[in-house]
């Protein structure tokens, strides 16, 4: 049964201002609603996120929940791929999070660096991470799907993480859960509310989607409005339809999302509804905006 987990971004007030202790809170309330998997990155907040997180995870059990952070990207135009920066990289994050290994670690956005280098340097970094017991497992994040298709075509990783396309504005990610399944890599998909286009109060400021994507997204808000719920909602459930996608990460900084997001998770979508809105989505379907560089997109 496919789960909602948790998407730290936002402990580093990346879509609004977050008090430290309302970020904690906000922690402890999923761990206690049996949320286990959270995922983080040094770039989110310029390591804000993660030593927020950190200081909510202290003092629990570290068995008791999944923890995933990234290497890589470390501000807006901050990238470095380098195998010398993966190991120094490991150990800040490690310190921050106040653990002593990770589960995964990811190498971040990696549409923004030579994929050649990420095959042949990054990746075997990581590994070492493995052999050294900082983390269990490798992974690989980014937004254009064709650079997932190139890495784990050349060199194992154990997990990928898709954000912004399976959503009910973009459902492309579909199209590589086939190789994914015959590779053995695991799927996780983030942002179900595409980053707040999803959402009745809107995306943030620095959106990257088109006008149109917007505004087809506002459209779809009003429809789940006049017929009684919250585009939300159907974005949450919609999400974790699909058996094939074991984990979908939702950003929360938040308490009353976290209990909305678990209590949606329970349960059944509205098909009436879902087919209003996906007949205001069908201009926009699958429609992206690029991002890194020209040839990886
Ligand atoms: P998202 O689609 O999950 O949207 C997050 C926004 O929705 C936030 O503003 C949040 O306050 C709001 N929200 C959450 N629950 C809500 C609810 N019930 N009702 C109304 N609004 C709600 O986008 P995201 O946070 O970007 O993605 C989720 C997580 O996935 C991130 O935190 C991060 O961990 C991961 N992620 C990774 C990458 C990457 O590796 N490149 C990219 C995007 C996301």
């Amino acid at each position: 049964m496919p789960v909602v987990s948790f998407g730290a971004s936002p402990l580093g007030s990346v879509f609004r201002p977050v008090v430290e202790a309302d970020g904690i809170k906000t922690v402890h309330a999923a761990l206690e609603l049996g949320m286990n998997f959270f995922d983080v990155s040094p770039y989110y907040g310029k390591t804000l996120a993660e030593t927020v997180l950190g200081k909510a995870l202290k003092g629990v059990p570290r068995q008791s929940y999944i923890l995933a952070t990234k290497l890589g990207r470390y501000g807006d135009d901050v990238f470095d791929f380098s195998a010398g920066r993966v190991a120094r990289s490991i150990d800040e994050s490690l310190q921050r999070l106040g653990v002593d290994h990770v589960d995964i670690i990811q190498a971040h956005d990696i549409e923004f660096g030579d994929l050649n280098q990420v095959v042949t340097e990054t990746i075997p970094a990581m590994r070492e991470l493995v052999r050294k017991g900082k983390a269990r497992f490798i992974g690989i994040t980014g937004l254009p799907l064709k650079v997932f298709d190139y890495v784990i075509s050349r060199v194992p990783v154990d997990t990928i993480l898709s954000y912004c396309h399976y959503s009910l504005n973009d459902r492309s990610l579909e199209s590589l859960l086939a190789l994914c399944e015959q590779k053995g890599v695991g799927v996780i998909n983030a942002s179900p509310l595409s980053m707040g286009l999803l959402s009745q109060k809107g995306p943030p400021s620095w959106h990257p989607a088109t006008a149109e994507i917007k505004a087809a997204c506002r459209k779809a808000a009003e429809v789940a409005r006049e017929s009684g719920t919250d585009i939300a909602e159907i974005a949450v459930k919609w999400a974790i339809r699909e058996k094939r996608i074991p984990t979908t990460l939702i950003g929360m900084a938040d308490e009353a999302h976290v209990r909305r997001n678990i209590q949606w998770s329970t349960e059944p979508l509205d098909d009436g509804v879902l087919k209003k809105i996906e007949a205001v989505l069908q201009p926009v379907l699958n429609k992206t905006w690029p991002s890194g560089r020209p040839e990886n997109n």
